[in-house]
């Protein structure tokens, strides 16, 4: 069903669709155009654009064909609340969405959903300097709470290279881990409390403003990684910490990635304050160098990187082992941000290169070379044409292994075969007893593979718990677990 077929009255004029499938969902889109009144009729802004359904339909991810029927911006926790009575009365489901900066599909429509998108709800609510508490909306962008907190020595301790554009709400509806994982953990850490709308549009506060709060079993913590399936997150109050006192950031070359574990072996038996430990390939400096102005880092080519942030006072406190010609230490801030750009650059540089399918692992550190081994060794004959591109935070055992052809997949044969291999690369994985998503989540993309993620009693347990806050299986339905 094409719905240029349909003409919707929407903002006082008549819209007219081109050329926006709505795949094999035509029910959902005749229920969307019941809600998209009904909303429209409550003064909820909504957009039926083609471009807008495309742009907003989607999150970074490109393998699936985006099919929405419309994409709505509350203002307000009652407006987020009123769309999903709407779509309760119609049984339409929703997407919810955020910054849009999603590698699992999580904020992807691809069956005629309502898209919520938060992004209008992007207010600093309370700022309690006592309890280090910034109280916010979920679509605030993340760099905008980094900019309130940092004039006051503040940050929000997570971090991560798509912070311009991703939301609060989404660093905790996916539990973002980030490049400070090593040292502060993740989202879920840095969030007292939260408020959520539920699929049937009541509200729910979980934990409150109080730092302890044992009364019982805590739901805050099932929304935070839940990617969009439980509810909707309009309000958090985050916690805020410190800035680090000092922070010298180096990045040295290293031969192999047992010789960058040998670096963070020496950094723990020294009992040195690691801010942060990032790994890369040379493939994956070399893409970064093309696309930026920036310059090469190293003397001579060297087969991998090691980026770290420590928490030193004194370049003398730097262990001898890296004070080699092969390190370079930032003297200030502007050098610091040019070392980091070589890391924070690979994802923008390799999705500009054909088609890239990424995989988020977790592993074991002890058990990471081996695994890399493996994989490099039946690489080629598993994926003809292909380039292995491997970096991540390797300090959190969490590594970004990317397959990437030189050329798009016009006819989908390069993503089936990557979801061929899947089972291999998985069962390698959780035979290492390592996590097939570290950071990124579900989404869409890892669906097929839930029995790598967790035990059937676990999934059980999900899926009944998922029917519990959803009966209609309204929120992002297909996503995660189901
Ligand atoms: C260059 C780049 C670097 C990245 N680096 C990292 C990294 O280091 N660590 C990391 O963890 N991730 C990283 N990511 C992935 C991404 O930025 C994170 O997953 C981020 O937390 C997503 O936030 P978002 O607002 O963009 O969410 P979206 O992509 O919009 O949505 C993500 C999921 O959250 C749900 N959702 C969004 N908002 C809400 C809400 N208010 N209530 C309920 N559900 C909601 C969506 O339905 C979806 O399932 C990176 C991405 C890019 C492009």
């Amino acid at each position: 069903l094409e719905s240029s077929k349909h003409r919707w009255e929407l903002h006082g004029k008549i819209t007219h669709h081109k050329k926006v499938s709505f795949g094999d969902s035509p029910t959902n889109l005749r229920k969307g155009m019941t809600v998209l009144k009904k909303l429209q009729s409550l003064g909820i802004e909504v957009l039926v654009e083609a471009e807008d359904l495309e742009n907003y339909g989607r999150d970074w991810t490109r393998f699936h064909k985006v099919a929405t029927c419309g994409i709505a911006f509350p203002k307000s926790t009652d407006e987020v609340s009123a769309i999903l009575k709407a779509c309760g009365a119609q049984g339409l489901p929703v997407v919810p969405s955020g910054g849009r900066t999603g590698l699992a599909a999580g904020a992807v429509a691809t069956q005629g959903e309502l898209v919520v998108n938060l992004s209008r709800m992007n207010r600093i609510l309370d700022w309690d300097p006592l309890s280090l508490t910034l109280h916010v909306e979920a679509g605030i962008v993340h760099e905008a709470v980094q900019e309130f907190l940092r004039p006051q020595g503040l940050h929000w301790p997570v971090d991560l290279a798509s912070k311009g554009s991703c939301q609060i709400g989404g660093n905790l509806a996916t539990n973002a881990g980030g490049l400070r994982v090593i040292r502060y953990g993740h989202a879920r850490r840095w969030v007292q409390s939260l408020k959520v709308v539920l699929a049937d549009g009541r509200l729910m506060e979980l934990h409150g403003p109080v730092e302890k709060n044992n009364a019982g079993t805590s739901l805050r913590d099932l929304f935070i990684g839940s990617e969009g399936t439980l509810g909707i997150i309009v309000e958090a109050r985050l916690r805020a910490a410190s800035l680090p006192k000092n922070r010298l950031t180096l990045l040295t070359s290293v031969p192999s990635l047992p010789a960058a574990l040998e670096i963070l072996k020496e950094l723990r038996k020294k009992q040195l304050p690691i801010l942060a430990f990032e790994f890369f390939r040379e493939n994956c400096l070399q893409r970064v160098l093309e696309k930026t102005q920036l310059r090469p880092p190293f003397r001579n080519s060297s087969a991998a990187a090691v980026l770290m942030d420590l928490e030193l006072a004194d370049v003398s406190e730097i262990p001898e082992s890296l004070s080699t010609a092969d390190t370079i230490v930032a003297e200030t801030e502007e050098q610091a941000r040019n070392l980091w750009a070589y890391r924070e650059n690979i994802t923008e540089s390799l999705a500009q290169l054909g088609f890239v399918y990424k995989h988020d692992l977790a592993l074991p550190l002890r058990k990471m070379p081996a695994f890399v081994e493996k994989v490099e060794s039946e690489f080629s004959q598993r994926f003809p044409g292909a380039e292995l591109y491997l970096f991540g935070h390797l300090g959190d055992g969490n590594l970004h292994l990317n397959v990437v052809w030189p050329k798009k997949d016009p006819d989908g044969k390069l993503l089936s075969l990557c979801e061929k291999q899947n089972e291999w690369i998985f069962s390698e994985v959780v035979a290492l007893q390592g996590s097939i998503s570290a950071e990124h989540g579900l989404g869409l993309l890892k669906r097929k593979y839930l029995s790598f993620a967790k035990s059937p009693t676990e999934l059980e347990m999900l899926r009944k718990l998922r029917k519990v806050f959803d009966p209609q299986g309204l929120l992002n339905p297909g996503k995660g677990i189901e």
